[in-house]
């Protein structure tokens, strides 16, 4: 029996299907390598597709046992989504439902999400819980979260079990050095420290110094990706068990602001690292940090790599060996 995993050239799927080839599962990625990379797949059977293609995932099913299904495939820059709102309902949204209606018609019943923080928008309360308040801020986070609503629908309809996985921020790369994290464009923040490291970038500016929190920078809660893959894994093996559906996050419940962020990257590193002020980012809440309990007690979650300068030194172990990402 193999687990698909859609979307599985891109960060977090790339070390996923690693985490799945790691533990001897058949591994079934499909992918359309519009943000994913080749070089980023460790092994697996690959299908290079669009989840919005009907043959694909006609040929996809029946070429394999798929026993379930692990879904990365999104667009996930929250600023476009904001100025390009119907390409994140089309794509997230439909390319899902593409998703789901060849599952409920070739009878696979188990599907691991990924979903976001984004779902909360702004929150009322920190650590945020999974039953909080969800107001989402961004197209992004709302194409998320209406996923998250259909699925409950499926399950309800066609006996379809998911576990939707609410990310904080996902950071670092494995610990083999082999696969990290390469965006283009790169808008996230380590990355971006690490490209001012490697003299590709000047400096790294700090958006917004003015927010309710202890130095005035935004405060996030950085998980580790390895943390993140074996969370999917570990739901899957208890959707295996016929557990029910469930929606968890994932996060380390500890926050670190931008200036941190920049201090530990300047100790991990041993280099200077030139920072400025900037205005605000829109959207930008001041504190996301999530209670991580439920994905604790529920999935039996453990985060290995839970410390910030971990997740630092081995991005910093991918970036420093693969100055130019994975190379066209
Ligand atoms: N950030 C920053 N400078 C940058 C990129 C990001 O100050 O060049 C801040 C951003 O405002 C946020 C935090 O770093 O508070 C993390 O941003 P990122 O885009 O990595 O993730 P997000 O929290 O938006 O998912």
């Amino acid at each position: 029996m193999a687990i698909l995993v859609c979307g599985g050239a891109g960060y977090i799927g790339s070390h996923m299907v690693a985490q799945l080839l790691e533990k001897g599962e058949e591994v079934v990625v499909l992918d359309n390598f519009q943000k994913g990379h080749h070089d980023s797949l460790l092994g697996g059977k690959l299908y290079s597709g669009d989840l919005r293609d009907d043959a694909i995932l006609h040929k996809v099913f029946t070429e394999n046992n798929i026993d379930a299904v692990i879904d990365f495939a999104a667009d996930s820059l929250v600023g476009e989504s904001v100025t390009e709102p119907l390409k994140y309902f089309e794509n997230n949204i439909g390319s899902t439902i593409n998703l789901l209606k060849a599952m409920r018609d070739y009878k696979v019943k188990k599907i691991v999400f990924s979903s976001t923080a984004a779902t909360y928008g702004e929150p009322d309360n920190i650590p945020i819980l999974e039953d909080d308040r969800t107001f989402p801020t961004n197209p992004y986070g709302e194409s998320k979260l209406a996923v998250e609503k259909i699925l409950k629908w499926c399950d309800n309809a066609y006996g379809i079990k998911y576990t939707a996985l609410r990310y904080f921020n996902a950071a670092g790369a494995h610990i083999s050095g082999k696969i990290g994290e390469d965006h283009r464009p790169e808008s996230h923040l380590i990355p971006l420290i690490l490209q001012v490291a490697l003299g590709q970038r000047e400096k790294i500016m700090i958006f917004g110094d003015d927010y309710d929190t202890e130095d005035g920078t935004c405060v996030r809660d950085y998980v580790h990706v390895t943390d993140l893959a074996n969370a999917h894994l570990l739901a899957v093996e208890r959707l295996r068990r016929g557990e029910d559906s469930v929606i968890c996050n994932l996060g380390n419940g500890k926050g670190f602001s931008v200036k941190e962020v920049i201090e530990t990257t300047r100790k991990v590193t041993g280099l200077k690292i030139k920072a400025e002020m900037a205005p605000r980012r829109a959207g930008d809440p001041a504190v996301l940090i999530a209670s991580s309990d439920k994905a604790k007690n529920i999935l039996g979650w453990a985060p290995k790599y839970d410390s910030l300068q971990t997740i630092i030194e081995t991005a910093w172990q991918w970036h420093k060996g693969h100055p130019d990402g994975y190379v066209k």
